[in-house]
C-alpha cells in the first residue's frame, strides 16, 4: 500500500511555506513519451483468480458459461473463406449502450469472492479495482492522437475504483454511429463466430445470432511498480491445444483488420494497430493475438498469429514507433497520481480525471450524486462483516 499518511504530511509542509502566498496551480500530468522512457517497470505476470460470464440477456453468472474454444480451420486445406457481413443485420442484436454499467459486474464477483482472495483481506484494501479496457486506454495515451478519456476514481475501504465515464464527444460520436461502422463492429463479432467452438474440440456454427451481450470476462491479479491491481477483461476463447492450459496463457485474442498491400500499410498498422491489440493482451497476459485480414468485400482470406511478446519488435527501429516502457511507466505515473489524489475515504467523493490529446491529465472534485458510481448495494454489503466461514465440526461434534 502507498504510504499515503506521509505524502500527505509532506504535502501540508508546502502548503505552510510562509513565502509562497501564490494559490497553487491545480495538479496536472503531462502524457509526453519523451518523460516517460525510462526502464520497463515491473509488471507482475498476471494471475487469474476467477471469472464470470454475462449471458444473451447481459444477466452476470459466475461461472465460465460463456467461454468459447478456439477452432481454428485446418491449416493444411484451403485458405479461409469468412463472409463477415452474412447475418447482417437480420443475425444481430447489441447491447444497450444506453445502460451505463460502469464496474457494476466486477463488483458483483468482488462480493462474492472478497472473503478468499489471495494475500489476505488486508490485499484488497492496497489494490487499485478497475476494468483491463481502461488500463489499455491509459497505457496508449502517450500516442493516442484521436480519442480523449474520462476516469472517475475514488477510494472506498482503502481500495482504489476507477471506473470510466463516457466523454460527451464520445457520445455524440456512438449516437450518431456511420451505418458502416456499425457493420464493421458486427464483422468482428463474427470473425470470432467463425473461429470459435461452443464445446472444446466442436466446431464453429456461424449460422447463429451474433449478441454482443453475451461475455466471458477473466479476473486477474498483477502489480504494475508498487500497484497492486485487480482487474477484469473481457477474453474472446480459450485454446484447448495451448502448451499450458492455464489461465490467462491458454487465452486467444481474435482481431480483424483490412487486408494489406503496400510496405507503408503495414508500416501504419505496426504503430497505431499493434500498439492497441499489444496493450490490452499484454496487460492480461494473453500469449496470442490471431488476426484475420479481410478484403474489400468483407470475406477473411488469411490468418495471421501475432504474439504479443512479439509485437513490439515490428516497431522497435520506427522512430515514430510505440515503446511498451512509455506505456507502462505512464500508466504507473497516472496511478501515483491518483493514488496521491484520491486521499478521502469516501465512496461519494469522486474524482473525476480528464485527458484530451495535446494536453495533461487534468482532474476536478465531484460531490454531487450524479458522478458517484460504487451502487448502494455494493457499500453496504462491503460495509456488512463478511459472512463468518462455515464451522468446521470439530472431533466432539
Ligand atoms: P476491452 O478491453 O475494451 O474489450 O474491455 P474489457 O475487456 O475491460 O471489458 C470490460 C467489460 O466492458 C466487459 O463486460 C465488456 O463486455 C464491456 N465492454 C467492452 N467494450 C465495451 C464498450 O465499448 N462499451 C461498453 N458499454 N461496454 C464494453
Ligand atoms: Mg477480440
Amino acid at each position: 500500500m502507498e504510504p499515503r499518511g506521509t505524502k500527505r504530511g509532506a504535502e501540508k509542509i508546502t502548503v505552510a511555506e510562509p513565502c509562497n502566498k501564490l494559490p497553487r496551480p491545480a495538479p496536472s500530468l503531462p502524457t509526453e513519451p519523451a518523460l516517460y522512457s525510462g526502464p520497463f517497470p515491473f509488471y507482475r505476470r498476471p494471475s487469474e483468480l476467477g471469472c464470470f460470464s454475462l449471458d444473451a440477456q447481459r444477466q452476470y453468472h459466475g461461472d465460465a458459461r460463456a467461454l468459447r474454444y478456439y477452432s481454428p480451420p485446418p491449416t493444411t486445406g484451403q485458405s479461409p473463406n469468412f463472409d463477415l457481413r452474412d447475418g447482417y443485420p437480420d443475425h444481430y442484436q447489441t447491447r444497450d449502450e444506453e445502460v451505463q454499467e460502469r464496474l457494476d459486474h466486477l463488483l458483483h464477483w468482488l462480493l462474492e469472492h472478497r472473503g478468499q482472495l489471495e494475500g489476505g483481506p488486508s490485499w484488497l484494501a492496497g489494490a487499485i479495482v478497475t476494468w483491463r479496457g481502461h488500463l489499455t486506454k491509459l497505457l496508449t495515451t502517450p500516442y493516442e492522437r484521436q480519442e480523449g478519456w474520462q476516469l472517475a476514481a475514488c477510494r472506498f475501504q482503502g481500495t482504489l475504483y476507477l471506473s470510466e465515464v463516457e466523454t460527451p464527444a464520445a457520445r455524440v460520436q456512438r449516437l450518431n454511429r456511420p451505418p458502416l461502422l456499425r457493420e464493421l463492429m458486427y464483422m468482428g463479432y463474427k470473425f470470432e463466430q467463425y473461429m470459435c467452438a461452443d464445446k472444446p474440440g466442436g466446431s464453429p456454427d456461424p449460422s447463429g445470432e451474433v449478441n454482443t451481450n453475451v461475455a466471458f470476462c477473466s479476473v486477474l491479479r498483477s502489480r504494475l511498480g508498487n500497484h497492486p491491481l485487480l482487474f477484469s477483461g473481457e477474453v474472446d476463447c480459450t485454446d484447448p491445444q495451448a502448451p499450458s492450459t492455464q489461465p490467462p496463457t491458454c487465452y486467444v485474442e481474435l482481431k480483424t483488420s483490412k487486408e494489406m498491400h503496400s510496405p507503408g500499410q503495414w508500416k501504419s498498422f505496426y504503430r497505431h494497430k499493434l500498439l492497441k491489440w499489444w496493450a490490452q493482451s499484454f496487460l492480461l497476459g494473453v500469449p496470442n493475438v490471431v488476426a484475420g485480414f479481410r478484403n474489400p468485400e468483407g470475406f477473411v482470406c488469411s490468418l495471421k498469429t501475432f504474439p504479443t511478446m512479439e509485437m513490439f519488435e515490428y516497431v522497435r527501429n520506427d522512430r515514430d514507433g510505440w515503446n511498451p516502457s512509455v506505456c507502462m511507466n505512464f500508466c504507473a505515473a497516472f496511478l501515483s497520481f491518483a493514488q496521491n489524489t484520491v486521499v478521502q475515504d469516501d465512496p461519494r467523493l469522486v474524482y473525476l480525471f480528464s485527458w484530451e490529446p495535446g494536453g495533461p491529465v487534468t482532474v476536478s472534485e465531484q460531490r454531487d450524486a450524479l458522478h458517484a458510481f460504487l451502487p448502494t448495494w455494493y457499500v453496504e454489503a462491503m460495509t456488512q462483516e463478511l459472512p463468518s466461514p462455515a464451522k468446521t465440526p470439530s472431533p466432539k461434534d
